[in-house]
């Protein structure tokens, strides 16, 4: 908590404001009592109609005062937690943005979303009631004590009888009630979780008639949630009543008492009044810093969880030097390089040595889960190598900045992901400032220019949520397309012809050989015949190279690669 706290720096002269006006409140509450015990004493008694009138009016004043010292201090307050949640929210997104995949993989979207959302507003809610009592509580709750005991000493003994009374009421409720606080935040990671699941897998959900299933999921999580609140508002319902309780006896005991000592003479109306609001004052000032102190773990509870969040030192970082790589353009050299994914017994791939040259097309085959995205990952350092090294330009990618790193890169990943945007503003993702004639042609290239210019609003039409309104095919042209219009030095195709039909997938990669000329390309693919004719095909079998060569070396030499030809093409065209 202390340390969110430490983003508060910007807001120095708005605190400082919120104490000073919270000190004018807190002494204007104190001061009222001594003035209605004077009004009491020596107006009402004495029937001086006009001392009535004077300090009327002088308790109108302070009391006015003090409620615009409190409504200031509460703007000043509520703005301030705001600004903080929004500080916050930008320093996770920002954090979490530099996670590899790696990290992101280790906590899982749902409880990112939930850690930059709801906790973050959960502490927002803390603050403000914080900035709202902080000082006028306490200074009210002290203040009260001395100015009650010197109205009238003896009644102080039944404050003194009360306070233990209160401390073990909110004893009891802390204790009750702070663990199940705790517990609804995890509850809702978990209905954000099922949410998430049901709202991306919906056609799944649909095509299976999983829906009821689906639903008795949400149900459970959603019943789950409910429950968690109902037992923490069972225990608090019983804690207003309890202070209520308490006031009341307070008040009461004090009238019984006091009015004794008034009909002795050892204290007059007045005094018996103002101790009376004191008393209030002081009770009202605990409860507000019981409600303070049940509120602070839960915040606590979600201050943890966004420490969490950026207490992840980032494992993919830039070095405090990095090396430059502009003596060569887009060679790439895998050594030696083994990598195991987080949590996984196996390593994904191991001992991978190979180069691939500018001006060359290397091409990855192999069957699925043999490591092929794995392989194409390791060179934008999406994920570190655990052993060997990759080298882009000669230079391992670690000694470089990923900015520059990334800038040599043109990646179509395998599973093409586009963002609401338009068409032209999609494939501009891979170069900002690139022209209409760039876009154009790197659709063209792409085989993507047919489909976008048949369609009523051609290059603006606007891309529902990842693409929702287009085809696998047509998704993934548009992702070669933005990886073209950056006219990268290494283009990495994982797996993005899988979706096209022959004919397309023929006549795009004849596009891009031409495109593509001087640059390194590496091709991952299943079928032979999207690899045929690459210079150099890497043959991976269960995360190791099973061969590297041409076609024709790889029929003579690889097993491997002959059985994957051999169940796929037919026997005249094996001839
Ligand atoms: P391919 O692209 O050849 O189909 P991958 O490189 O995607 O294969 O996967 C290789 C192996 O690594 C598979 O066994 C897969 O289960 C595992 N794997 C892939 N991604 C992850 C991940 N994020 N976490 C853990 N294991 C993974
Ligand atoms: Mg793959």
């Amino acid at each position: 908590m202390l340390k969110i706290y430490k983003n508060l720096k910007p807001f120095l002269p708005a605190i400082l404001g919120i104490l000073i006006l919270q000190t004018i409140q807190a002494m204007a509450n104190l001061y009222l009592p001594t003035l209605m015990s004077d009004i009491t004493n020596n107006g009402i008694m004495m029937l001086d109609v006009s001392y009535i009138w004077r300090t009327g009016g002088k308790m109108l004043l302070i009391a006015g005062g003090g409620v615009l010292c409190a409504i200031l201090a509460s703007f000043l307050g509520a703005r301030t937690a705001i600004g903080l949640g929004r500080i916050l929210r930008n320093k996770i997104f920002r954090h979490v943005s530099g996670f590899s995949l790696r990290e992101f993989d280790q906590f899982g979207a749902s409880t990112l979303i939930t850690r930059t959302t709801n906790d973050i507003i959960q502490i927002q809610t803390t603050t403000i009631l914080i900035f709202n009592m902080m000082v006028s509580a306490p200074i009210t709750a002290i203040g009260g004590t001395f100015l009650a005991y010197s109205e009238d000493k003896s009644l102080t003994v039944i404050l003194a009888c009360a306070l233990p009374l209160i401390g073990l009421l909110i004893g009891f409720f802390a204790a009750r009630g702070i663990p199940l606080f705790k517990k609804v935040q995890l509850k809702i990671d978990k209905i954000n979780l099922v949410l998430r699941e049901n709202l991306t897998g919906i056609r799944v959900i649909r095509a299976f008639n999983r829906i009821d299933r689906e639903e008795a999921r949400f149900d459970e999580a959603s019943r789950d949630l409910t429950n968690n609140y109902i037992k923490v508002n069972h225990i608090m319902a019983f804690m207003m009543p309890g202070m209520m309780l308490i006031m009341n006896l307070v008040t009461l005991s004090i009238l019984w008492f006091g009015a004794a000592r008034v009909d002795q003479g050892t204290s007059n109306i007045g005094n018996l009044m103002a101790f009376m609001q004191y008393a209030i004052q002081i009770l009202m000032s605990l409860l507000m810093l019981t409600m303070m102190f049940i509120m602070i773990p839960r915040a606590q509870a979600a201050a943890e969880r966004i420490n969490q969040v950026l207490g992840v030192r980032h494992d993919i970082s830039d070095p405090k030097q990095p090396a430059h790589a502009d003596k060569m353009a887009g060679y790439v050299e895998f050594k030696n390089v083994s990598f195991r994914y987080f949590g996984a017994e196996e390593p994904a791939v191991s001992g991978i040595t190979f180069s691939a040259k500018p001006g060359e097309t290397t091409a990855i085959i192999g069957g699925t889960g043999s490591g092929k995205s794995t392989i194409v990952n390791l060179i934008p350092r999406f994920y570190d190598v655990a052993e060997g090294e990759v080298l882009v330009d000669g230079v391992n990618v670690r000694d470089l900045s990923q900015q520059e790193l990334r800038s040599k890169i043109g990646l179509v990943p395998q599973k093409a992901i586009l963002f609401s945007d338009t068409i032209a503003d999609n494939i501009r993702y891979g170069k900002e400032d690139a022209t209409e004639e760039e876009v154009r042609h790197a659709a063209e290239t792409a085989q993507a220019a047919d489909f976008i210019t048949g369609m009523k609003e051609g290059y603006d039409t606007m891309l529902a949520e990842g693409g929702l309104n287009l085809s696998g095919g047509q998704k993934q042209r548009l992702s070669i397309a933005r990886a073209l219009v950056r006219r990268p030095e290494i283009y990495i195709f994982d797996d993005s012809f899988s979706a096209l039909d022959f004919k397309t997938d023929a006549k795009l990669r004849a596009a891009l050989k031409r495109e593509t000329q001087d640059a390194t390309v590496i091709i991952v693919a299943q079928r032979v015949g999207t690899v045929m004719d690459a210079d150099r095909i890497i043959v991976l079998d269960e995360g190791k190279v099973a061969g590297i060569g041409t076609h024709k070396e790889l029929m003579e030499h690889c097993g491997v690669y002959r059985e994957i030809v051999s169940s796929q093409l037919s026997e005249e065209e094996l001839a």
